[in-house]
This record gives structure tokens, sequence and C-alpha cells, in this order.
């Protein structure tokens, strides 16, 4: 793995792009990793939606090369990369290789080093990384020390490598406010969060003086699973843990959402981009996701985001800010919405969320243990290698292994590909262990 802490450091910074269109602007050049996952496809419509004023310029998808094939014809893309580096040499692949050389400036690749490498594109603006996992977290950081806008979907960049990837943000934002692309104060658009709850935050936020904030108040559904007992979760199956009340999203995803995982993972994630320390993030469950995240200030103000839950409009705001675009789904019929419910989460049953509050408390390289433990947890549980209780358990076995070895300081990405390699093999161990 090459050392990804020099590139776009050393030397004079890169350009800022962009990505700011007025009335005559060209079109934002839109580079989306992940292509054919939930946020992927999603994040095309929205294209699809907006041609006049988005073009895609680049698509990276893990496995699936058909329907990337039909992708890059769709929008004209012939900047393609197929992360499975086992697809070498591939027939289809070889056929995709050939549709990009059609252009003089085309390119194709596989493997890891090809996708990350679509973040170089010159004629990209933004970055959509909605890559599944830690294997995203290499994108997030060479799209923003490219000078890229990012468009971050990947809650791993955040939640593993926060310390390093905000200060890139944090001084794309200053170049950006200082090129006059972002507003006079708060965040300038270097990182724009593809979630529900951080876009909701950040909308909530924008206009306001983040020293007059006193909490910020993460909604979650509760899952498919809320109010049960620990007991009533043990013969859990994987297909009941797919089936998300409100929300239509990838395996993963959906399974760290009935855990409260997601939740946790969420939390770390907007102790970052929120500059908010851990005691004012609450969490409350909100089971008709219809309130997607709330901003209390001093005074006792509550600003809330509601609206329609469906990611495209997120997307398109991460796509379109600091403007507004036309509406990419149905907007909320409130006379028809009904009641509003509002409770604690509980934590005993669903420790994941109280693990990961542990994690990002303790900070330093354990919540890329967690992280890590988890994807294998969650993995091992789909190919039903262990039950549903036992992701939980697995993740806090990994992680008090990790803090009796000793919590370092983030210091690079190589250091956390370290921790991440240890925590996973960690993990497999303990799952093998309850399969002998
Ligand atoms: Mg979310």
């Amino acid at each position: 793995m090459s050392s990804c802490n020099e590139d776009g450091r050393g030397g004079t910074a890169p350009a800022v792009s962009s990505g700011s269109p007025g009335a005559e602007a060209p079109r934002r050049r839109v580079v989306v990793l992940g292509s054919t996952g939930s946020i992927g496809t999603q994040t095309l419509d929205v294209v699809s939606q907006h041609a006049d004023r988005l073009e895609v310029v680049g698509l990276a998808v893990f496995g699936r090369v058909d329907e990337l094939a039909r992708q890059a014809r769709e929008f004209g893309v012939r900047h393609l990369a197929v992360g499975d580096a086992r697809l070498a040499g591939d027939a289809r692949c070889d056929e995709l290789a050939a549709w990009c050389a059609a252009e003089a400036d085309g390119s194709f690749g596989v493997g890891a080093d090809a996708v990350v490498g679509l973040t170089q594109l010159p004629e990209a603006d933004v970055v959509v990384n909605a890559l599944v996992g830690e294997a995203g977290m290499r994108a997030s950081y060479e799209t923003l020390a490219a000078g890229k806008v990012l468009a971050l979907a990947n809650k791993e960049s955040l939640v593993v490598a926060g310390d390093l990837i905000m200060p890139l943000a944090h001084d794309l934002d200053a170049r950006r406010r200082a090129a006059g692309l972002g507003p006079a104060f708060g965040p300038a658009g270097a990182l724009m969060p593809i979630d529900s709850e951080h876009g909701a935050i950040y909308q909530c936020l924008l206009g306001e003086d983040a020293r007059e904030v006193s909490r910020l108040w993460v909604t979650a559904s509760g899952g498919p699973f809320r109010g049960r007992t620990r007991d009533e979760l043990t013969a859990i199956t994987p297909a009941q843990a797919l089936a998300h009340p409100t929300w239509n999203m990838g395996a993963k995803i959906s399974i760290d959402s009935s855990t409260l995982m997601n939740k946790g993972l969420e939390v770390i994630e907007a102790h970052h981009l929120f500059a908010m320390p851990y005691d004012k993030i609450e969490v409350v469950v909100q089971p008709q996701s219809a309130i997607h995240s709330m901003v209390e200030f001093a005074d006792g103000s509550v600003k809330a985001h509601l609206g329609t839950t469906d990611m495209r409009i997120p997307i398109q705001f991460a796509l379109s800010y600091p403007e507004r675009w036309g509406a990419p789904v149905q907007p909320m019929d409130f006379r028809t919405l009904g009641t509003l419910e509002f409770a604690a989460p509980d934590e005993d049953t669903f420790r994941c969320l109280a693990l990961a509050r542990h994690a990002g408390a303790v900070g330093g390289t354990l919540p890329c243990a967690m992280n890590a433990a988890n994807e294998v947890a969650v993995a091992a549980f789909l190919a039903e290698e262990c039950g549903y209780l036992g992701i939980a358990a697995c993740v806090e076995a990994v992680m008090d292994a990790h803090e009796r070895a000793g919590v370092q300081r983030v210091e690079s990405l190589d250091q956390l590909e370290d921790v991440d390699a240890w925590s996973r093999a960690e993990a497999r161990r303990w799952v093998e262990r309850g399969r002998a």
C-alpha cells in the first residue's frame, strides 16, 4: 500500500475546483465512486434530473462490471474503474477499456488504486464517495488533498480517519472562502455529508454561530427491532434484519441500522464534522424518520430539518450547495404525516450505540478497531456464521483487546490500515471460536 500522506500536501497547494455554477457557469463535473450501490444509483438519478447543471465524468464500482458498462454508455463516461483486482483481464473489462480508449484522454483501471485514482481527474469538481467500508477512507483523503469537493456517503472516512480528514476539509474550506466560493462564515462546502442526519444538521447550522449551539439531536428510526428485548433478538435472521422500516438502503448499512451501530457511527461523524464534543450530541428515536435531525441553541430554540425519507434530497443538496434546485422527489405533505413520536434509545439492548459512543470518547485508533470488527461481524452474521447478538459481542471483544494493547493517537492512513487489519484478524478469530 503506497503512503498517501505526502500526496497533494507537499509543494504548492492544488487549485480549488470551482464547482459553483452561476447562471452561465459550466456544469459541475462529478465522479461517482460506488456508482452501482444504493447511493450511487440515486446520485445518477439526481444527475439525470439536473443534466443542465451536473455531468458525470468518472464512475467506479467494485465488481458489477455489466452495470458499470450500462452506466458508462448512458452517461457517456470515459473514465472508469473496477475495484475488484480479480477482474483484471476479464473480457468485459477489456471491452470497457476499449470504450474508454476511444476517447483521447479516456482511462480505465482495475484495482483499489484505480478507484482512488479517479479522485485525481483534473476535470472533476466533486467526488461522491459512496464506497462501502474502510476502502473509502483513502478516496476521501485524496479527494480533499486534490482540492476537490467531497460529497461523503462513506461513513468510515470520518469515523476512522476524521482526525486526518477534517484538517484537510478546513483547509479547503478556507481556500474556497478566499476564492469567493462559500459564505463568509460557516462551512464553505468542501465536505458535504450525504446522510440524512448530517445533511440536516448542516442545513440547521447555516447562518448560525457554532459557539451558540448547545446540542445536536441526531434522530434514529430505532430500526426494525425497536422495543424488543435481548431475548427476543437472539434468533433474528439476516432477512429480518435487512427489512428496514423507513429507509431503503444497502445490506451493510441496513444491518448497522438494526443494531444502532449506524447511529453510533453517525454520532462519531457528527463529532468530527461539526467539531462538537460528545456530551453535546444526543440520539433520539423518531420512528417516522420525518425529522432528519435537530440543532438546539443557547436560548433553547431548536431547528429541525424535515423532508421526505428519500436519499435523493440530501444527495442533491450536497451537489447543489450553496444553491437549492428543484426537488428530486415529491415533497412531504404535512396533512398526511400523522403523528411524530420520540423516545430515548435503548442502549442496553442495542449495545452497539453505547460501544460506539465509548469508542468516540476514547478516540485515537479505537473507532478504527471498532469499525473493522463491526464490518467482519456484520459479514459473519449475513453469512450465518454468528448470531445477531454476536455482532455487538464481537465488536466489544475486539475493542477490549485493542484497549488492552494500547489505543494510539491517529497519525497516518498507513497506521489506520494496520490497526484495521489487526482488528479484522481479531474479529475473525472471535467468529471462528464461536463456530468451533
Ligand atoms: Mg443516516
